[in-house]
């Protein structure tokens, strides 16, 4: 063995088969950032770069155990969440959270709804449970503006100047339903707005801060784990100790690079190059 391990950074997310999302993509973004990966999965999903045909949850008692077995074992210094795939699930993973002891500061979740190819990922009673007993036990939570709208129950910004509203609107459903311990810092929101016309995202601080961080778009058919990686170089960038305003920057020029140094794999949307 040679010198000091690396933080292990944990995504619990589906498992897409073509490894252009899920968990096989964030395990390599975490490799990608000198960081130990582990993984739980919470569904099996029948998949290509061409779409979702399926998706299989895992039992809730399953997911739970599995994080219990690997929490006994490992310290885990930071979770990403992905997909969830059940109500059930959701329930196991909120239990697990809220006796694992890891900060809130540690934890970023990618609200997964609906694939690009239009595919269900979690049923309705399912997003309500993971707007009340998951988002007030997560740091950060980075929605693209389907998913903000979904989450606050407002109409999806149709320009970014409605994105700023949308995002303090889900930080205060967030503090409203949570109960923060005492002394931990609040929510970081991160709008993705790879939607819209210019894939420019936002991001509101938890101390209220408010930036925005312009991009180009990058021409490319590898877009299929835009999202999943995004998360998961956010939580590497938090696990290497970068403020929030370096974190977000630092995982968007991440994504970037990795859709620029994509190659042609599949008939569909390809997945990216994850860079060692
Ligand atoms: N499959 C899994 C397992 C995912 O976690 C996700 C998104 O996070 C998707 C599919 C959807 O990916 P896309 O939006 O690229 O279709």
């Amino acid at each position: 063995m040679s010198g000091g391990a690396p933080p292990v950074a944990l995504t619990v997310a589906g498992f897409d088969p073509g490894s252009g999302a899920g968990i096989t993509a964030d395990l390599k973004v975490f490799a990608a950032h000198g960081l130990f990966g582990v993984s739980a999965i919470t569904a099996l999903t029948v998949q290509s770069t061409q779409g979702v045909r399926r998706v299989e949850p895992v039992a809730g008692a399953l997911l739970r155990e599995t994080l219990d077995c690997l929490a006994a074992d490992v310290e885990i210094a930071g979770v990403k969440i992905g997909m969830l795939g059940s109500t059930e699930v959701t329930e196991a993973l909120a239990g697990f959270l809220a006796a694992s002891g890891i900060p809130r500061s540690r934890v970023v979740l990618d609200p997964v709804l609906r694939s690009s190819s239009g595919k269900a990922l979690l049923e309705e009673a399912g997003v309500r449970l993971l707007r009340e007993k998951l988002l007030p036990q997560v740091g950060w939570v980075t929605p693209n503006l389907a998913e903000l709208a979904v989450l606050t129950g407002l109409p999806e910004p149709a320009q970014p100047a409605e994105i700023p509203e949308a995002a303090r609107a889900l930080a205060r459903m967030a503090a409203e339903t949570g109960r923060a311990a005492a002394g931990e810092a609040g929510l970081h929101v991160v709008v993705t707005g790879g939607h819209l016309d210019r894939p420019d995202d936002f991001l509101l601080a938890a101390n209220g801060e408010e930036r925005w961080f312009p991009g180009t778009r990058v021409e490319t058919s590898a877009t299929h784990g835009t999202g999943c990686a995004f998360s998961s170089a956010l939580l590497s960038r938090v696990l290497l100790g970068d403020g929030p305003v370096e974190a977000v920057a630092g995982a968007k020029a991440y994504v970037r690079a990795a859709m620029k140094a994509a190659y042609p794999i599949g008939k569909g949307r390809g997945p990216m190059h994850h860079l060692y």
